[in-house]
């Protein structure tokens, strides 16, 4: 008797053949779209609100409604065009939001395997691609506390 093949069990449910992706499957159909659904909301409450519009770079504030900081802010983008590619430097206030939470539907608890920072990366990838896409580096800094002067010279 031959063996037959049989796909992985998903490993979001552990219930279910998974099917997605082909190469290398970690999704039954379900979860496939529950995780995309939750996904989709997360990318919607992650805000990213152009403070400065440059030939070659833009700033962003990220909010998030469940931000601890005022005014729900959570850190800044900075989005560089540099030769063919970008660069993102992405600050974090590391007390305002668990950007490492994993997706959670309320209503069953289902836990999605993404988390925050994969809507908050997926949003950047947005960016990036409206500014015509190409290779891209991004550095996250976490940081502590934040410092504001200003004058003129
Ligand atoms: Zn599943």
């Amino acid at each position: 008797m031959s063996e037959n093949f049989i796909n992985p069990v998903c490993k979001v449910c552990g219930i279910a053949e998974a099917t997605f992706p082909e190469e290398n499957a970690i999704f039954c159909p379900e979860c496939l779209e529950i995780s995309e659904q939750l996904f989709d909301q997360e990318m919607r409450r992650v805000e990213l609100i152009r403070i400065i519009r440059g030939h070659d770079v833009e700033l962003y504030d990220i909010k998030h409604p469940d931000s601890l900081a005022e005014d729900d802010h959570c850190g800044q983008v900075i989005l560089i065009k540099a030769g063919q590619g970008f660069e993102v430097k992405i600050c974090l206030r590391s007390d305002a939001l668990d950007w490492m939470e994993k997706l959670v539907d309320t209503e069953t608890g289902f836990t999605s395997p993404d988390n925050r920072l994969d809507a908050l990366i997926g949003n950047v990838s947005l960016l990036i691609e409206s500014w015509g896409g190409g290779p891209y580096y991004v550095d996250f800094f976490s940081v502590d506390k934040v410092f504001s002067t200003e004058g003129e010279l």
